[in-house]
């Protein structure tokens, strides 16, 4: 054995000023600290930093060189290791941000064992060169472990393939003995087999948490005006604080960030066709000011570890639950009150179909990735608590939580059974006469009995099925056409004008053996009251305060901004709105006063105490 179980904790209380650990956190840590191999799956905020930052700090403290934190974002590297910094941890990163001059100084001080963490992408890890390096350290024992962060880039069947990650098998081939530790935030039973299977961590312990993120309020709504819906929603729930916005496409990333910026919100774009310059920017920006809303595509967001976030909109329905799960999970990991919403409709069904019919990959990869899109469609129509069905995914049993939309206000249920029938027997007739089919809006004109000009060129009016609809609206028809899509009872073909085709789950639909059960549609008043009064439940971080203790929260605040311009580095790095907080609170007169903070580890309270206590003194 390496070290007494008291060392981990030691080091939990004075570098990073926390109590005590979380949920498998403690078990992780001495684990590897032990030298043992770990699959670690935790949700985005549950901590999964200090799982492998401990055991470097310890296994190093112990004489055993470097640990190496193979990092698939280099935008990120520089937080990282600045916030390390902070706590005063040895920490470097290698990547291409840096001079050649800056690198060889990198890698000297490694060689030396003077770094505690050092942080590299997959690309450079693998390089000869790096390999070299690492051949030295190990030689003479001084390569302490591995960590392999976001480790579901190495699937296929995870939402973030990169191939670069394959080749990290080297690791294990070349350094056996080197304690490995990767880390992920999603992965389904099947994308964990295959980074076991992958990596070569079939005798790693797997430390599996729940994934709840009781913080985060799940919301799905029916699309009808979406940008008018989502401007609603930051108006009223979320004016001022920061949230990120993903919708599908580069150019409604643009649009919805004028329209935004337009209705004076702080609003700003990110894409993969934006200049890299711009990116960066827009990205430092929202790490580093307060309140700005990142209106982005999915190439947005990996590694952000900003922790006050307190919105993730989805404007357009994502792939699959994993990749939304991830992306929601950037709400919120403060663990304060944050918002999941997301906008759906018929057209995004269609959509995602399409995407994955027209794909040019190969018809075993189409049906799983089938598979996870209807999981996901089940969560947007379900009428049931949303979390329930969310942690069901990834294997985890739970109950109502009371703190989702479906929860808050359970909504109205509707027997569509009816309605499914005739609608499919009207496409089915339809089909019989005309010998092609047609698109949704056709079918329902038909069915709801109206004389347009395409029914009598088709002579659909004297279809049997004519009118057999007419008691039901629009929008009712168009969410049984959804779900009937979403359940696989009905399809879209693409190719063909987006036209409608029985399919063999129509068959139970049309005998009346399948039950269709549809949310109602929910008008947007009574949609708009409740997210009022939700807005005015969460609490923010420093509601409890006194005046007085306000006062002192907005000079920490305020100190806090000048200390990390000059750092560089965001806000949140220095210390967290919740440290604040209880040091306003506290209105602490020593130093003694501050040791107690959780978030003030030893590096801070040297470095800061003094200063804090001046700025408290100075209200
Ligand atoms: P993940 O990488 O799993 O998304 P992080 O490692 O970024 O999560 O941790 C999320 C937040 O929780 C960070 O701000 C971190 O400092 C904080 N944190 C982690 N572990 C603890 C703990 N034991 N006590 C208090 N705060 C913690
Ligand atoms: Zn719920």
């Amino acid at each position: 054995m390496l070290s007494p179980p008291s060392i981990p904790g030691s080091i939990l209380h004075e570098i990073f000023g926390y109590e005590q650990f979380r949920g498998p956190q403690a078990a992780i840590v001495d684990h590897v600290i032990a030298g043992g191999d770990a699959l670690v799956l935790m949700p985005t905020g549950g901590g999964k930093s200090l799982c492998y930052q401990i055991p470097a700090i310890a296994r190093q403290r112990a004489g055993h060189g470097v640990a190496v934190v193979v990092s698939p974002l280099i935008a990120l590297m520089h937080d990282q290791v600045g916030a390390l910094h902070e706590a005063g941890v040895e920490a470097e990163f290698l990547n291409s941000t840096l001079s050649g001059e800056q690198a060889n100084a990198v890698e000297k001080r490694m060689l030396r064992g003077e770094i505690t963490l050092l942080y590299a992408a997959p690309e450079r890890v693998t390089t000869p060169r790096f390999l070299a390096q690492l051949d030295s350290l190990h030689e003479r024992g001084k390569l302490s472990l591995f960590a392999i962060d976001e480790a579901h880039c190495v699937s296929q069947w995870g939402h973030d393939f990169r191939p670069e990650y394959r080749a990290l098998t080297v690791l294990h081939e070349r350094y056996a003995g080197v304690p490995r530790i990767a880390l992920t935030a999603t992965a389904d039973a099947i994308t964990r087999e295959d980074i076991l299977e992958r990596l070569q961590l079939e005798d790693a312990r797997q430390f599996i948490s729940s994934f709840d993120r009781p913080n985060i309020r799940y919301t799905i709504v029916e699309k009808k005006d979406a940008t008018t819906q989502l401007l609603r929603f930051i108006e009223r729930e979320h004016e001022g604080e920061a949230g990120i916005v993903y919708c599908q496409s580069r150019r409604r990333v643009e649009e919805i960030a004028q329209t935004l910026s337009g209705q004076g919100i702080r609003a700003l774009p990110y894409h993969a066709g934006l200049d890299s310059e711009v990116r960066q920017t827009n990205q430092d920006r929202f790490l580093r000011e307060d309140g700005i809303v990142m209106v982005a595509t999915i190439a947005f967001g990996m590694g952000i570890d900003k922790p006050d976030v307190r919105f993730v909109a989805h404007l357009d329905m994502p792939k699959n639950i994993e990749g939304y799960y991830q992306e929601t999970g950037r709400a919120g990991r403060d663990g304060l009150p944050a918002a999941a919403w997301m906008g759906y409709g018929l057209q995004d069904v269609v959509n995602q179909r399409r995407m994955i019919d027209e794909s040019p990959a190969g018809e075993d990869f189409k049906q799983v990735m089938r598979g996870k899109l209807d999981a996901l469609l089940a969560l947007a129509e379900a009428t049931d608590c949303r979390r329930v069905r969310l942690l069901g995914y990834f294997g985890e049993a739970s109950t109502p939580c009371g703190n989702c939309d479906n929860c808050l206000q359970p909504p109205q249920v509707w027997d569509g059974t009816d309605a499914a029938r005739k609608l499919l027997s009207t496409i089915y007739r339809v089909q019989q006469q005309s010998g092609i089919s047609f698109g949704a809006g056709h079918v329902m004109d038909i069915m709801r009995g109206k004389k347009t000009e395409k029914v009598a060129q088709f002579g659909h009016e004297r279809l049997t099925t004519f009118g057999i609809g007419a008691e039901f609206s629009e929008v009712q028809l168009r969410g049984v056409l959804r779900q009937l899509i979403a359940t696989g009872a009905l399809a879209v073909d693409g190719q063909a004008f987006n036209t409608l085709k029985l399919t063999d789950g129509s068959r139970g639909v049309l005998k009346g053996e399948t039950a269709v059960q549809l949310r109602e549609s929910v008008s947007l008043p009574a949609d708009a009251r409740r997210r009022k009064s939700a807005a005015k439940a969460a609490p923010a971080v420093a509601a409890g305060l006194t005046d007085s203790g306000q006062a002192r929260f907005a000079a920490l605040k305020s100190w806090r901004a000048e200390v990390a311009r000059a750092h560089n580095l965001p806000a949140y790095v220095i210390f967290h709105d919740a440290t604040l907080a209880a040091i306003a609170a506290l209105a602490p007169n020593s130093l003694d006063d501050l040791q107690g903070i959780s978030g003030i580890g030893a590096k801070k309270l040297e470095a800061y105490g003094e200063e804090v206590l001046r700025v408290v003194g100075g209200v």
